[in-house]
């Protein structure tokens, strides 16, 4: 227990969310001897890996990099077996951590936290939680609230006009049956073409009767290239993970199974650059993203990428008519999340799958018997929306936050994400994000970014202990800096330039921003070492 806490206090942290985040900073505030309570809405560690249980669910990032890089001997007990390791697998690391580190009796499953208000006169947070059966919930008093709600856990379904009369099934993708489905004989209708869709459809697929795909937007792919590991690359890279992290909180993108070229494209002879594009795409992976040092900031570089990309997706598909129809034409390669494939444009030229270009047809409504699209309509009997998550805010928000003086998070926010490194906001001592927006997350390996977070947050905590400090926060100029320094940034590349999630482009009203900080995990590891040295600069200490 902290040396200062005070009457009422229940706990020194309570922790929201026991995905990779949260189980990982339960973890290292119990080595600070804090007193800690996590609290989880699912009924199991793991988050996304415990939501997204959708057939094809997999990692992007390779499984010898997306995994914990904080322990030798959490790494040297587990042994992934594929490039890019399916969600079950990723879901037993997960619990093989849990148990391993005894975290699951420090977290309170099957409970929400609905709201959570900072107190002025105790300086404590009271966190209200709800039991997802209904059967109530309590109130917990905490000095430190942490928001470990990961970036992609809201999951959105659209507000189509009708679902409630659907007589099929249907399913969210990030909400998927523990029991799994099968479509085996079913018409499927599946809404949503971004990462989620493109793993799943080829798998609903091979299964189902009929499959129809509704396509707002095409999305660049590239084959994924996923394998078996061989059992020596797995011994090999157990020996130098630890190391290898520390590589990687250097890069851009957290990740080393690839190198970024430093080299603006003008500077490469175009015969180079177009062997290192077909090289760099045959890896599989987002090296592709890392041709040149200008493919996010120059349009013009990006352009070659880009239809170097859409000549690759078109050779895989033999109906030319829908293959023009899957290829991205309005928006720059990379500046949505690219997706890794097996098989999925290959699907489409089998002949019980259709495609539906819901841009031109727009999904007006769901009827009784399927989905309205234009003028027609499609009967389905099971509809699968892979329609993605209201991401980085969704789930902070979510919980009704309330910092000094009544301050709404949500009434801040309202205009976008205000933050100081993505870390904390001003007015609300004390509460900390995890991966929030205005830090590098979701444009990293998230991994990477967590135990960064989850490090520099741990250390800030036992400076305040050790210094009987009892709160910190940032200063609003120290927030407004950043965010013009975050916005700088971005207007330096290209990811602006697309209406994506990262941009919030995908939920209607949400304010249009661009939310993670593109800088880089090296560089902002920097910023975060340079604040923490100046003894927690742009922050407020308080007694
Ligand atoms: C399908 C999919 C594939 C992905 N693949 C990759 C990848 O390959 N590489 C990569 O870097 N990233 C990937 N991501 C991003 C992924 O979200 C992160 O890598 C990582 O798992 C995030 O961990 P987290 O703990 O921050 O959040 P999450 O795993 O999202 O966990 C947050 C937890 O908080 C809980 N929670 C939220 N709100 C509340 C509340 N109010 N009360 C109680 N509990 C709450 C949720 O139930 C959830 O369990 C992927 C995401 C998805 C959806």
């Amino acid at each position: 227990m902290m040396a200062s806490s005070v009457k009422g206090q229940d706990f020194d942290a309570v922790i929201v969310g026991a995905g990779f985040a949260g189980m990982y900073m339960l973890h290292k505030l119990r080595g600070l001897g804090l007193s800690v309570r996590v609290i989880e809405t699912g009924d199991g560690v793991g988050g996304t890996w415990y939501w997204n249980r959708y057939p094809g669910a997999r990692c992007d990032v390779e499984s010898l990099e997306y995994q914990y890089g904080f322990s030798d001997e959490i790494q040297k007990g587990w042994n992934w077996s594929e490039r890019y390791s399916a969600q079950p697998e990723i879901l037993r690391y997960q619990n093989y951590v849990a148990d391993k580190l005894d975290l699951k009796r420090d977290i309170t499953f099957s409970t929400r936290v609905a709201s959570a208000n900072y107190d002025e006169a105790s300086a404590l947070w009271d966190i209200n939680t709800q039991k997802v059966d209904g059967s109530g919930g309590e109130t917990l008093h905490a000095r430190f609230c942490i928001m470990a709600t990961g970036c992609l856990s809201a999951a959105r379904v659209p507000n189509f006009e009708g679902l409630e009369d659907f007589k099929g099934d249907w399913y969210h993708t990030g909400n998927w049956p523990h029991e799994g489905v099968d479509f085996t004989g079913k018409r499927v209708g599946v809404i949503g073409t971004g990462s989620s869709g493109v793993q799943s459809i080829p798998i609903i697929a091979s299964q189902a009767k009929q499959v129809t795909v509704f396509q707002r937007t095409a999305n660049f792919t590239l084959p994924a290239g996923n394998r078996k590991l061989k059992p020596e690359e797995v011994t090999a890279s157990k020996a130098t993970l630890l190391d290898d992290r520390k590589h990687a909180l250097t890069t851009a993108g957290g990740i080393i199974c690839f190198e970024y070229n430093e080299a603006l494209a003008s500077e490469m002879a175009p015969a180079d650059l177009q062997k290192d594009l077909e090289d760099r795409w045959h890896m599989g992976g987002f090296a592709f993203l890392g041709t040149s040092a200008d493919i996010m900031a120059d349009k013009s570089v990006n352009d070659v990428a880009a239809n170097f990309a859409r000549s690759e997706m078109k050779a895989r598909v033999k109906n030319k008519d829908v293959a023009e129809q899957l290829l991205p034409y309005d928006h720059p390669v990379g500046v949505k999340r690219l997706c890794l494939d097996t098989e999925y444009l290959e699907t489409f030229d089998k002949d019980h799958v259709e495609l539906v270009n819901a841009r031109e047809h727009p999904v007006t409504r769901i009827s009784a018997k399927g989905i309205v699209s234009g003028d027609k309509e499609y009967e389905v009997d099971a509809i699968v929306f892979a329609t993605g998550f209201d991401a980085m805010t969704g789930a902070i928000l979510g919980v009704d936050i309330t910092g000094r003086r009544g301050e709404r998070l949500a009434d801040k926010w309202a205009a976008g994400p205000r933050t100081y490194l993505g870390l904390g906001s001003a007015g609300f001592p004390n509460l900390f994000f995890i991966t929030g927006p205005g830090s590098p997350s979701v444009l990293s390996n998230m991994i990477v970014s967590i135990e960064q977070h989850v490090d520099w947050i741990t250390e800030c905590l036992a400076r305040l202990n050790k210094s009987n400090l009892r709160s910190i926060e940032p200063t609003r100029d120290a927030e407004d800096e950043w965010v013009a320094h975050v916005n700088e940034v971005a207007a330096t590349t290209l990811y602006p330039q697309a209406n994506s999630w990262y941009m919030g482009a995908n939920i209607p009203g949400k304010p249009q921003v661009f939310m993670p900080y593109p800088g880089g995990v090296g560089v902002y590891g920097e910023k975060l070492a340079e604040v923490a040295g100046a003894d927690y600069a742009g922050f407020a200490l308080g007694a």
